[in-house]
C-alpha cells in the first residue's frame, strides 16, 4: 500500500496543529510549533489564511484524519465505506477501524516512537500478533489479541527502549490496551476503543459527510 514519504512537519503546518508524526522530535524545540519563533503558517508561497468555506472545513478535517493515521485517500475511502456498512454509528465505526490498525496499536502501546516508526517495525517483520508474524501495518486487531516482539533479544530490547522513551515523554498506553514490559514486551487489546478514546478529538461527522457527497 502506498504511503506518503514527504516532509511530515509540512502536514502539521497545513493543518495548523501538532499531529506528532516525528516521534521524539515533536517534543523538542525543533518542532516548528515550539519555541519563541514558531512557524505555524501553512506551507507554500501564498499562505494567507482566508475564512474557510464549508467545503474547506470538511476537507481539512478529512485530511487531518488521514495524515494523523498515515493513510492515503484510496485506502481511507475504503474505511469510510466499511464504517457505513457496519451496524451502529458510522463516525464511531470509522474511528474504531482506524484505531484497530496494527501500526496504530503498536504506536499507542508505546512500542514505537511514531506511527511511521511503527509501520517500519512491522514491515521489517519485528512484530508478532498472537505469536504469528504480521508484516501488514493495516492488519485489524480484535479484542483479546496480543502484540509482541519477534523472539530475539535485540528486538525485544529495542521495543523496551521505545517504551522507556515514550514514558519519559509522559505518554502511556490508553485504557483499552494493556502493556507488559517483563520478561518480554507485550501489548494486549482489552477492548475496542470508543469515539472518546481516539488518538485525537476529530469532528468525524464532517469526515463522513465529506465522503458521502
Ligand atoms: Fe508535527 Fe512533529 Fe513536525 Fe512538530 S515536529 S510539526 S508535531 S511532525
Amino acid at each position: 500500500m502506498a504511503v506518503y514519504h514527504g516532509p511530515a512537519c509540512r502536514l502539521c503546518r497545513r493543518e495548523g496543529e501538532k499531529l506528532f508524526l516525528k516521534g521524539v522530535r515533536c517534543d523538542t524545540i525543533k518542532c516548528p510549533f515550539e519555541g519563541e519563533k514558531t512557524r505555524t503558517n501553512p506551507p507554500g508561497q501564498h499562505t494567507w489564511r482566508k475564512k474557510p468555506t464549508d467545503y474547506g472545513l470538511h476537507l481539512r478535517e478529512s485530511q487531518k484524519m488521514k495524515r494523523l493515521y498515515g493513510i492515503l485517500d484510496k485506502q481511507f475511502r475504503r474505511y469510510v465505506k466499511e464504517a457505513g456498512r457496519m451496524t451502529g454509528n458510522s463516525s464511531e465505526n470509522l474511528v474504531i477501524l482506524l484505531e484497530r490498525r496494527l501500526d496504530n496499536i503498536v504506536y499507542r502501546a508505546g512500542l514505537a516512537l511514531s506511527r511511521r516508526h511503527a509501520r517500519q517495525i512491522i514491515t521489517h517483520g519485528q512484530i508478532r500478533v498472537n505469536g504469528r508474524k504480521v508484516t501488514k501495518p493495516s492488519y485489524q486487531l480484535s479484542e483479546g489479541d496480543e502484540v509482541s516482539a519477534k523472539p530475539v533479544e535485540r528486538i525485544n530490547n529495542l521495543l523496551t527502549e521505545n517504551l522507556e522513551t515514550r514514558k519519559k515523554q509522559g505518554i502511556t498506553a490508553p485504557s483499552w490496551v494493556s502493556v507488559q514490559e517483563k520478561p518480554l514486551v507485550k501489548a494486549n487489546v482489552l477492548q475496542l476503543p470508543s469515539l472518546d478514546e481516539a488518538s485525537h478529538a476529530f469532528k468525524t461527522n464532517l469526515v463522513i459527510e465529506y465522503y458521502s457527497k
